[in-house]
């Protein structure tokens, strides 16, 4: 491990100096100097406003204005909303930001149990529980649903929230190669009988876990052959929808309804309200069973302090939206804005001849630069998040772009200026394009 670890950090210290040997040679200006890999590592404050335009803080202390192709605002409800807003306004009247209880004691409002009864509604599961976190749902619904003799099997490049989730619940794990059904069936076939009864295996339960859209590779689940493997090997299903829950489907509900898959073929489903929702916390969609059995037994619903009101009344105010039921057909409006946006701006920098990952209708595009060298003239006046090792392998970096409704055409042509002058410096355009001849 030392020596990996030594050995690692030399790498790191060559590409550091690599970078800047990088820099002398393009002869960059001083301005564009970054501090490390962390993505927009600058002006973190002004990122989370989240409006579609930043005040990026410079080194030098002065502010730029750049587009925001970078936060998960999908839908754009993250910035003011003519229905949500004032309704959010009017819970903190009514109630208060925080609720300072547990939802068994005195933390749960008339909105907890609106917005449970809502996501049940608009995700096709017969319940839902909520938590104060995203991430925490991951984390604590694992360990609260698996334990000892139980067996995960998760895609290889799940979210950190599910690792840890899965680590910490004391069942088995096995990772299964990334987005691939066949070698999940493999790992299915290597630990149980093909055909027995749930009952009668080694195993007390089995769960395999999978991502609706996988959030640094922009690309769709294989959902309906993952949920055919699980089906024959009688494997639960748990997907974590948070960056598919109302991004994408015709009317928002997700990787299922765009890939024509029933939800009762789906156990669990998760997601979170910090993208398409622009509020925080998250929640569990499953069977009035399941959902009981997690209000009488999970820890981060018994002891941990229920979700803020304003919050609730956010998510409740922006599902309404998507489905029409504020009286305007503005979420039908957003939905194909996204999808419209989306298909544009990937296949604009397609054309460009950027390596693009993901799948159409995914607002999520990371462009390959591989090299970290090649990051810091990403981190110019369009806000993009820059991801690197560790997050990623040593030489996948990339730099990862996320649509939002609210983008205007201008916007993501203003966009396409600028990661096209980029591409052009550090030469990441890998496949450019002939234009065809007239
Ligand atoms: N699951 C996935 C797939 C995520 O990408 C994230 C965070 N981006 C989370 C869970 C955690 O959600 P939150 O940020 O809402 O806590």
């Amino acid at each position: 491990t030392a020596l990996t670890t030594l050995f690692s950090y030399g790498l790191l210290f060559a590409f550091g100096q690599l970078r800047d040997l990088f820099r002398k040679i393009l002869d960059l200006p001083k301005s564009k100097k970054v501090q490390g890999y962390a993505p927009i590592c600058l002006g973190l404050e002004d990122f989370y406003t989240r409006r579609l335009y930043l005040r990026i803080q410079t080194h030098s202390s002065n502010t730029t204005k750049c587009l925001n192709l970078g936060s998960y605002n999908y839908l754009g409800f993250a910035a003011a909303d003519e229905y949500c807003t004032p309704r959010v306004i009017e819970s903190l009247k009514q109630y208060s930001p925080g609720t300072c209880s547990v939802r068994v004691d005195g933390g749960t409002t008339k909105l907890h149990t609106e917005l449970e009864e809502l996501v049940a509604r608009f995700v096709g599961k017969p319940a839902a529980i909520l938590f104060g976190m995203g991430y925490v749902t991951n984390s604590a619904i694992i360990p609260a649903l698996m334990g000892k003799g139980g067996l995960i099997i998760s895609d290889s490049l799940n979210h950190n929230s599910i690792v840890n989730g899965a680590r910490g619940s004391g069942a088995t794990v096995r990772v299964f190669q990334h987005n691939a059904p066949s070698h999940l069936e493999e790992v299915l076939r290597e630990q149980i009988a093909e055909g027995q009864p749930r009952t009668h295996r080694p195993w007390k339960k089995i769960v395999v876990i999978v991502e609706g859209i996988y959030s640094m590779e922009g690309e769709l689940c294989k959902l309906p052959e993952i949920i055919a493997v699980c089906k024959k090997y009688k494997a639960y299903t748990y997907l974590d929808e948070a960056h598919s829950i109302g991004a994408i489907g015709k009317t928002g509900r997700g990787v299922c309804e765009l890939l024509g898959v029933d939800p009762a073929d789906v156990d669990i489903m998760m997601g979170t309200f910090t993208k398409s929702f622009g509020s925080c916390g998250g929640y569990i969609a499953a069977s009035k069973e399941i959902v009981q059995y997690l209000k009488h037994t999970c820890p981060a619903h018994l002891y941990a302090t229920s979700m803020s009101p304003p919050a609730v009344q956010q998510v409740i105010s922006a599902i309404k939206v998507i489905l029409g039921e504020d009286g305007s057909n503005r979420g039908a409006q957003k939905l194909a804005q996204i999808r419209d946006n989306s298909n544009f701006f990937r296949s604009e920098l397609q054309k460009m001849g950027f390596e693009v990952l993901g799948d159409d209708d995914s607002p999520v595009m990371p462009i390959m630069l591989y090299n970290p060298a090649k990051i810091p003239p990403f981190l110019g006046n369009v806000a993009v998040v820059t991801v690197a090792f560790p997050a990623t392998p040593l030489l996948l970096a990339r730099a990862r772009i996320c649509i939002s409704a609210s983008h205007s055409r201008e916007d993501l042509i203003k966009g396409l200026e600028v990661i096209s002058k980029v591409g052009d410096l550090v030469g990441i355009k890998y496949f450019p394009v002939e234009p065809e001849k007239t």
